[in-house]
């Protein structure tokens, strides 16, 4: 199969898609010959096919990662000049913004708006850790006299970074900013969904200069190429996002080849809390776009609203004739608000999960069926009524199906907010400094907003307390995950 198709999207955009597996600085075809079809979620059509790695190819990106690593002009490079190199890239993807949005909405279903946010995300991130590359140094330590101690943040080695499909280029880019910053190697897969957008990226990272080896990005099944990843022997961390299921088979296959370092960004089923105080008109709008936004395909939605009992009646049927005007329709279009789910196994595990809800008796207030008959589309859906018991409430749907329910007080919420094994994130609405503080403060999750939803920033620290993930992506608590210290004691007076 060849290595490019050529695709013209609904919009004008007109471009070569790489297909290739993107290894060593080069587009290659997999060594076992396979391939496999992206489908475009919106049309169920197929866009193309793109090569598939299996574990050998996986080997291959891992030597060429590991070369890159050790000698050459990777580790000969300035931090500051690893620096440029990522904002050079930044600059690429910004030059080519508008084809990397289209080609992300083609790949994903997410709105040309929504790609674009997530793109100029995508290159803020690569901004905000070329930023950090000169500016992670290690302490001089001061013990006795007669020695000199200090320590020292060298890169961990060759990375395995893999990525799910619901913010294709942005996961990309919390993967590669800082790992890349810190001056390690790179191979990364993309979810097998949504291969596009980082293979169009590969070319401005050869385009941007970065020495062959240093990003290697693959294309592939998560039980061919990323168990490969997450057990090979010579991949020194692996980074993850995804499911909480996949999160602990990555761990233990880390635990069972060479304990290579691990961190884990998993799922959620976050509660959003309204009390009778808050602006009850933008908190409609924030639990729209806690629960809606991306179709409902986010690790940290706002799952689980909850509405103190005094204005429960009234929140439950403006949030109703709000929802009502999201645009549901073809990602090509301006006014689309919601685009179809990712792929018909999506589709089917959420269309599941609605039944579920009706047949356990929570009140479907909107939504609740398909909308169309082509394409992964739903309808915006919200239950009312529902019980702490109901799988609605209690599992990770990552579609957009909203549950609500009522509670009386705080310390009843902060108990009924905890009640789950996840801990990714929460949201407090409130007029009152203490209620805000207060429950903050006491719920268990990563990421905690007041009055918002869904505000993300690369220079502030997201992921998850409890089955949500292990270590902290974003920030600069993200360059500890990709460095490792040692410490040099030097005996200077003569010591034996
Ligand atoms: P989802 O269920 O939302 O698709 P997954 O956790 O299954 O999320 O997938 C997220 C990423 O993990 C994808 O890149 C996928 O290919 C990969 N993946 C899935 N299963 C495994 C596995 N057993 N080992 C390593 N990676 C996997």
């Amino acid at each position: 199969m060849s290595l490019t198709q050529h695709i013209e999207l609904p919009n004008g955009v007109k471009y070569d898609q790489p297909l290739g597996l993107y290894i060593n600085g080069k587009f290659v075809p997999g060594v076992e010959g396979k391939t496999f079809e992206v489908i475009n979620p919106a049309t169920e059509k197929v866009t193309c096919s793109v090569h598939e790695a299996t574990e050998k190819d996986v080997d291959i990106a891992v030597k060429a990662a590991r070369a890159a690593f050790t000698s050459g002009p990777w580790p000969e490079m300035a931090p500051a000049d690893r620096g440029c190199l990522l904002n050079k890239l930044a600059d690429l993807m910004e030059r080519d913004m508008h084809k990397i949005a289209s080609v992300e909405s083609l790949d994903n279903g997410k709105s040309v708006t929504l790609s674009k946010i997530d793109v100029v995300n995508a290159i803020g991130c690569l901004r905000y850790y070329a930023g950090w590359a000169d500016k992670v140094h290690g302490k001089v330590i001061d013990t006795k006299p007669g020695t000199v101690n200090f320590t020292r943040n060298e890169p961990i080695g060759v990375c395995g970074q893999i990525i799910p499909w619901n913010f294709p280029l942005l996961m990309w880019a919390w993967k590669i900013g800082p790992a890349i910053a810190t001056g390690n190697t790179v191979v990364l897969k993309t979810a097998e969904q949504t291969p596009l957008s980082a293979l169009v990226v590969s070319e401005l990272i050869t385009e941007a200069g970065f020495p062959p080896g240093v990003i290697n990005i693959i294309s592939g099944f998560g039980r061919v190429a990323g168990a490969a990843i997450s057990n090979h022997m010579d991949v020194d961390k692996v980074a993850f996002t995804g499911s909480t299921l996949v999160g602990r088979t990555i761990l233990k296959a880390a635990a069972d080849s060479n304990l290579k370092k691990v961190t884990l960004e998993l799922g959620g089923k976050s509660p959003n809390i309204i009390f009778k105080d808050a602006d009850i008109d933008k908190a409609i709008e924030w639990a729209n776009m806690g629960i809606f936004f991306n179709h409902g395909q986010c690790c940290c939605a706002g799952s689980r609203i909850y509405v103190q009992e005094d204005i429960y009646d009234e929140f439950v049927e403006k949030f109703k004739q709000r929802i009502a005007k999201n645009v549901v329709g073809d990602p090509f279009d301006d006014k689309t608000f919601q685009g179809p789910q990712v792929s018909q196994l999506q589709f089917d595990r959420i269309m599941s999960y609605i039944e579920h809800g009706k047949a356990e008796g929570a009140k479907v207030e909107i939504g609740g069926q398909r909308k169309g008959d082509v394409g992964y589309f739903i309808e915006p859906t919200i239950f009312s009524n529902v019980k702490t018991d109901m799988k609605i409430m209690q599992e990770e749907i990552f579609g957009p199906v909203a549950s609500i329910a009522k509670f009386k007080d705080v310390d009843e919420i902060v108990e009924i907010g905890n009640a789950t094994t996840y801990g990714l994130a929460a949201a407090v609405h409130t007029k009152d400094i203490n209620t805000a503080f207060d429950v903050a403060n006491r719920l268990k999750a990563g990421t905690v907003w007041v009055n918002c939803y869904n505000m993300l920033s690369s220079a502030i620290p997201f992921g998850g307390f409890k089955e949500s993930g292990l270590g902290r992506e974003l920030g600069k608590a993200a360059l500890a995950n990709y460095t490792q210290i040692k410490s040099v004691h030097i005996n200077i007076g003569g010591h034996d």
